[in-house]
Formats: C-alpha cells, structure tokens, sequence
C-alpha cells in the first residue's frame, strides 16, 4: 500500500510538471525589449550533446528567431566514426533548426577568432560537470581562457547550469526547482528555459543513430536536460 501511494504521488506529480512544461512559462532571457535578433553560437564538446543537453535551450532560443551556431569541438572519433557521427549532427541540427553548425578544424584559438569576426553576442557553454566527462570540462575551461584573454566587452558568455544527479534524472519534476533557482536571481544572470517541445529533443537525438541505444534513450526520457535548461551569466 505505502509503494502504491508514493508511485502515484511520483505519477501526479511528473504529469503536474508536463502540464507546467505546456503551460505560458516563459523567461525573458535575451529579450530586450527590441525586436532584434541575435547572432548565437553554442558551444559543444562532442556531436550529440547539442540533443542530450541544450534542446531547451535551443528550442527557446530558435522559437524566438535567434539565430543559433554550433562549435563542436570534436568529431567523435574516438571509435573511428567521425565521419558518421558528423552527418548524424547535420541531420540533428536539421532538426533543431540550428542555421550553421562548425565543426573545429583549425584550432581551439582560430576557431574563436574566425567565428568572432562574425560578431556573435553570446556564447552557450558546455558546463563542468554535466555528465563528468573530461571533454566538456576541457571545453568549458578553455572558453573560459578565452573569455579572460580574448573576448571583447560586448560579449556575453553564458553557461549550463549543473545539476545534482537526483536532480539530473528526475526529468520535467526539475523545472519547480529550476525555476524557483532562476526567480531567487533577480539580477537577471540566472535564466529558465523551458523546453516547449520535448518530443523534438527525441527526434534530434534519434538523428544520432550510432549512439541511439537503449541507455541513451532512457537518459533522453528521465533526464531533467530533455526538458529544461538553467543558463547562468559568466562573464
Ligand atoms: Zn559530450
């Protein structure tokens, strides 16, 4: 009887949150009161984490008409399948409307460069501790290092917010959370996005065919990334 209550409490409460999700939540992030659009460049350590981490965000940002970019910083060659796993993140940016993906060829530095002269105004980051890998602590503190010796003052950095792991799986349960955090900040450093379309998060991540396995597919399902992102100013 006591496993039967707290199940359905778990049930209730998770189809409470998916009506949250589908509710008019909304965070001003990014908006200024002026019409104009942003130039956006995302930046990720490996092909796919642009679908298991930054849907939300993605989702938010393209809905809104920004335009978002994507540096990936590596191929993922690590079983030799750059070249597979390459098309699988075109198909998936196709997807997730992204308009321009970048693959780094050329050099952590000129990569910056090159894409700076394009003028972006913001930069999403890989965050530290999202699923421990080195990569994506490797990215994060090197964007960090280019932030303190090369960005301009008119670049805006942000990154995504780690989440414990009790946190990390309680899938759409999380966005009470997220947005009591976010509404604690009123500064206006700390941002909610809430992804109003999770099913897309899916469809991109089914896009990475080579890695759409069984374990994959219940972190898309239970993870709290699948449907909202906590972003957090750094610069
Ligand atoms: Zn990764």
């Amino acid at each position: 009887m006591g496993w039967f209550l707290v199940i359905s409490a778990l049930v209730v409460i998770w189809i409470a949150s998916l009506c949250k999700i589908f509710s008019s939540y909304s965070s001003g992030f990014l908006n200024d009161g002026t019409p104009q659009k942003r130039n956006i460049l995302l930046v990720i350590a490996h092909p796919d984490d642009e679908s298991m981490f930054f849907s939300p965000t993605i989702n938010f940002l393209t809905s809104r008409g920004h335009k978002l970019h994507i540096l990936c910083m590596s191929i993922g060659n690590a079983d030799g399948m750059g070249t597979i796993r390459r098309e699988e993140l075109y198909k998936a940016s196709t997807v997730l409307k992204v308009c321009r993906m970048v693959l780094a060829k050329c050099g952590i530095i000129n990569c910056w460069q090159r894409l700076l002269n394009r003028k972006y105004q913001a930069v999403r980051l890989t965050c530290y501790g999202v699923s421990g890998h080195c990569n994506h602590r490797d990215v994060h503190n090197g964007v960090r290092v280019f932030l303190h010796n090369k960005a301009p003052q008119s670049f805006e950095a942000w990154e995504l917010v780690s989440t414990n792991i009790l946190r990390k799986y309680s899938g759409p349960v999380d966005i009470w959370l997220s947005i009591l955090f976010s509404e604690a900040h009123t500064s206006g450093t700390t941002h909610c996005l809430i992804n109003e379309c999770p099913r897309q998060s899916f469809f991109a991540m089914a896009q990475h065919a080579s890695q759409w396995v069984w374990f994959r597919k219940l972190f898309v399902t239970f993870s709290s990334y699948t449907f909202v992102n906590t972003l957090k100013r750094i610069n």
